[in-house]
């Protein structure tokens, strides 16, 4: 498997925290590299496009409010199968069923305050780099 690039948020209920550093330490304890990386208070118009793929999901108005209600980190993450191995690391999308080990057994609040989100393949991860950064933010 080659170097792969994939796209990382860490969500406001984790900088509410103030534990970004614990997060980025998984990942790069995971042999993931970050090589773009930015705070941001998401707008509404960014929240919504971003997660236009869930915008029929019943907890999409949420999802929305929770991603805007605080600021977040927006990274680019690389390494050896980066997109497999950061969904891996980050654990199961619900706490109750991630894995020891994983940032969302150790973090994450609930369902929907999980502290962070990944790509879920190549393709979605080429365009939500896209969605944040441009080339030149990206330094490896
Ligand atoms: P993942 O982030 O693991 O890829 P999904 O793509 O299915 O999960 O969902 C996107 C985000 O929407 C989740 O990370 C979570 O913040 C939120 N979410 C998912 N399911 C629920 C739910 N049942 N109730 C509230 N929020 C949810
Ligand atoms: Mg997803």
């Amino acid at each position: 498997m080659a170097i792969q690039r994939t796209f990382s948020i860490i969500k406001p209920d984790a900088t509410a925290r103030n534990i970004t550093g614990k997060i980025i330490s998984k990942f790069e304890d995971a042999g993931l590299r970050v090589v773009a990386s930015k705070r941001i208070h998401m707008t509404r118009a960014q929240a919504e496009g971003f997660y236009a793929v869930h915008k029929e999901r019943p907890f999409f108005g949420e999802l929305v409010e929770f991603m805007m209600s605080g600021p977040v980190v927006v990274q680019v993450l690389e390494g050896e199968d980066a997109v497999a191995k950061n969904r891996e690391v980050m654990g199961a999308t619900n706490p109750a069923d991630a894995a020891e080990g994983t940032i969302r057994k150790e973090f994450a609040l609930s369902i929907g305050e999980n502290s962070v989100h990944g790509s879920d393949a190549p393709e979605t991860a080429a365009e939500e780099i896209k969605f944040f950064f441009s080339d030149d933010e990206i330094v490896g």
